[in-house]
């Protein structure tokens, strides 16, 4: 226990919620499985970043999370790691990953991160862009063909508000929501409203949700208090409101 706290605060992690397990120092710490564990090594990663210690094996217990870490901390390995892990093996049941982010040339970065630490895995990465939009609006059923979907929410939205869509975010098991803070925005284009949309419509018993992003900002921390079951808060550095 007074481990836990040195390695902590050694790493400016803070956390708040219920039964929060310890932080990993080494990815081998925390049943990666093996191929992954390769990928991770193979893309040049030896040690976690404070974010990913903390992060990692919150979510491979399957708990819901809000996460504030800054810029550049690796926070997209912080939720690629669990969740690839959590899905383990292509299923053809339909999307059980959703990463939503605010911008495209973010949801593309994302994908390639993805791609990369799926290697090997046979799960499959679907990034919704100007082009593969297309064929989803031809009515081709991609839902029951990738496992892991990333896209920003305007585009999805679009999809699920097509009369014949054949989108189908029901098996949805985690939903990730990158840079929270800005999507939680009122802004013209509405990505509040549009989040509202993606949320209800994965509505699977068993959906788990995780927030990430770089500043603290109340209303979000608030909303995940009230929404998400047993979360837990984590922070590294300063908070930057
Ligand atoms: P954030 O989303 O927090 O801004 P990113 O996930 O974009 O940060 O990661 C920032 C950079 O750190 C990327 O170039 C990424 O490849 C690198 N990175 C991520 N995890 C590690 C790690 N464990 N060790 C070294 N570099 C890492
Ligand atoms: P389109 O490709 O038609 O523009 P997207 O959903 O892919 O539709 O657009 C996302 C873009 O919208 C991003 O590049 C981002 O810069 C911009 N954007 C819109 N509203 C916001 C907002 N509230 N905060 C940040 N970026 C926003
Ligand atoms: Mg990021």
């Amino acid at each position: 226990k007074e481990k836990v706290n040195r390695t902590r605060k050694q790493n400016s992690i803070t956390v708040s919620g219920k039964n929060v397990p310890a932080p990993i120092e080494s990815f081998d710490d925390c049943n990666i499985l093996p191929q992954v564990l390769k990928n991770i090594v193979k893309m040049g990663y030896s040690n976690p970043t404070p974010i990913q210690m903390q992060a990692i094996p919150i979510m491979m217990q399957g708990r819901q999370i809000l996460a504030c870490a800054p810029t550049g901390s690796g926070k997209t390995m912080a939720f690629l790691i669990p969740v690839i892990n959590s899905l383990k093996k292509p299923k053809s049941d339909g999307f059980r990953a959703l990463i939503v982010c605010p911008t495209r040339e973010l949801a593309r970065q994302i994908f390639r991160e993805c791609t990369q630490l799926t290697e090997q895995t046979g799960l499959r990465t679907y990034l919704i862009s100007k082009l593969t939009q297309k064929h989803i609006s031809k009515g081709e059923n991609i839902s029951k063909k990738c496992d892991i979907l990333i896209t920003t929410p305007n585009r999805l939205v679009y999809i699920l508000r097509q009369e014949d869509s054949k989108m189908d975010l029901k098996h949805v098991e985690w939903l990730i929501v990158d840079e929270s803070d800005k999507l939680f925005e009122v802004g013209v284009r509405g990505f509040r409203d549009q989040l509202g949309e993606i949320y209800r419509a994965c509505d699977s018993e068993n959906i788990k949700r995780a927030m990430f992003s770089a500043t603290h900002t109340v209303h979000v921390a608030k909303w995940c208090k009230k929404h998400l079951k047993g979360m837990i808060s984590v922070g590294v550095g300063h908070r930057n409101t």
